[in-house]
């Protein structure tokens, strides 16, 4: 499968090249130029198979050309070893909604899922290539433990994080920055997710000095991440066994994950609506209910993983909706760096096909947690929670909402609904007691460059 950037769709890429460098140098992302459609006969056919065989045949579709399809099926089955769930993911039920729990693995989110797979992807690229990778990748605060728990140890391999200084919360904070391994560099950034990300960028489109380090990113941008993210959307539509189109509530940050749903959809999957969840950074909701994409100042909220107001993944749904024209595309992105983009109508037609929307404020959110709490005896995390209220608000009442994360890794948002929390899994209470490690600097890209290569 050959892919091209969406800014510039005139050369071609491998996937080793997209898995490797995440963003393409024209700062677009990088999308495939077709894609597998699954008829309903091969659909049967993937229903019959356990978590990781679906996981197999999903991604090989797309990485065949950089690894075998056994190397691929045993890569997986040790990405997914260490998850508390033998199948990774679990369905449960929320009142008459079905949960897709997706929180189940080493740092408690449904990052996981795919960093355990990209984590296991670079060793196996740098095994057979002799270099040496820096990851540096911002967090809103799961991404960051994730990766690090997916690359803390791996030879040949760096992992840089920044966060938002005193905006995450102190178990996802301590998740990353108790992590001994030498190989974990840890940066609170003064400043909020958004100027993290922009670093990040600034420091990618940098290319004398991305290239000097050999700089790979992990975000939710990397097409390998989007994939291994599709497969759960296959699971739980095969798991729930019904035979007309399900929706999806997908509580939405970067538009990640409710985009691997779309890809899932595009690839023959019976989706009907995608629902898109935002807490009160709700760009993505004002974009897809009447075309307003223009960013307002990020608000701190009750689910920070999702205090995002540039989704970067968006722009993949740009490209599509303008059928892949890259030029209309970039004329876009800029627009969107200038902060006046409105979608247009025909735009907005395409998207409404396939997408809702809907916001849940600070209040509401408490409230779901609450009402959970005492109607079906369930702790949700606050992402979750916003997902489950959107899910009420529109009136979808047998769709499955996305668990995004475990509710004890967000205890102050818990107490403060139902003055209850969930403790950590045992195996993770260590983090507690164990002394932090993370550099404080200024939200400013030359003095996070300079760190890096203090550290080289
Ligand atoms: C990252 C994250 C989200 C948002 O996912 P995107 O792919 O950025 O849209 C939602 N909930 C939790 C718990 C997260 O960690």
């Amino acid at each position: 499968m050959r892919y091209v950037s969406t800014r510039d769709n005139s050369k071609e890429y491998s996937f080793e090249d997209v898995f490797i460098k995440g963003l393409a140098d024209d700062g677009g992302l990088y999308v495939p130029t077709s894609l597998k459609k699954f008829s309903p006969e091969e659909l049967s056919k993937l229903k019959k198979l356990n978590y990781n065989d679906i996981s197999t045949e999903i991604i090989n579709q797309f990485s065949s050309d950089f690894i075998s399809k056994g190397d691929l099926s045993s890569l997986i089955k040790k990405s997914y070893s260490t998850f508390r769930e033998k199948e990774v993911v679990k369905i449960s039920n929320v009142g008459d909604l079905k949960l897709l729990e997706l929180f189940h693995g080493p740092t408690l989110a449904f990052k996981d899922i795919a960093m355990q797979f990209i984590g296991n992807l670079y060793e196996y690229y740098l095994t057979k290539n002799n270099k040496k990778i820096n990851i540096v990748v911002a967090t809103s605060g799961d991404t960051g433990a994730a990766a690090i728990d997916a690359i803390k140890g791996k030879s040949n391999l760096n992992i840089f994080v920044l966060h938002p200084n005193n905006r995450i919360s102190p178990v996802q904070r301590k998740l990353m920055t108790t992590v001994e391994d030498d190989n974990v560099f840890n940066i609170a950034i003064d400043g909020n997710f958004d100027d993290c990300q922009n670093i990040v960028k600034q420091m990618f489109s940098d290319l004398d000095f991305s290239k000097s380090i050999n700089m790979s990113g992990v975000n939710s941008i990397n097409w390998a991440r989007i994939i291994a993210q599709a497969v759960y959307y296959f699971y739980a539509y095969f798991k729930l066994n019904v035979d007309k189109p399900i929706s999806f509530s997908v509580p939405t940050g970067n538009f990640g994950d409710v985009f691997a749903g779309y890809l899932s959809k595009q690839m023959g999957l019976p989706i009907d609506k995608l629902i898109v969840a935002t807490n009160e950074n709700d760009i993505l909701h004002r974009a897809i209910s009447n075309g307003d994409y223009v960013s307002r100042k990020v608000k701190e909220t009750l689910s920070p993983s999702m205090d995002i107001q540039l989704a970067s993944n968006f722009e993949r749904l740009i490209y599509y909706v303008n059928s892949s024209n890259s030029e209309i595309t970039s004329d876009i992105m800029k627009k969107i760096k200038q902060n006046e983009f409105q979608i247009d109508k025909s735009n907005l037609d395409i998207i409404q096909k396939d997408f809702v929307s809907e916001s849940c404020d600070e209040d509401e959110t408490l409230g779901i947690i609450k009402e959970n709490f005492e109607k079906n005896g369930i702790i949700l995390d606050p992402h979750t929670a916003v997902g489950v209220g959107v899910a009420h608000k529109l009136s979808f009442n047998d769709c499955v909402v996305l668990s995004t994360a475990h509710p004890c890794k967000f205890p102050s948002a818990t107490d403060n609904a139902i003055n209850k929390h969930e403790e950590l899994p045992k195996e993770l209470q260590y983090v507690h007691g164990k002394e932090e490690n993370f550099q404080l600097l200024k939200n400013d890209t030359d003095e996070v460059k300079n760190f890096v290569k203090s550290k080289l």
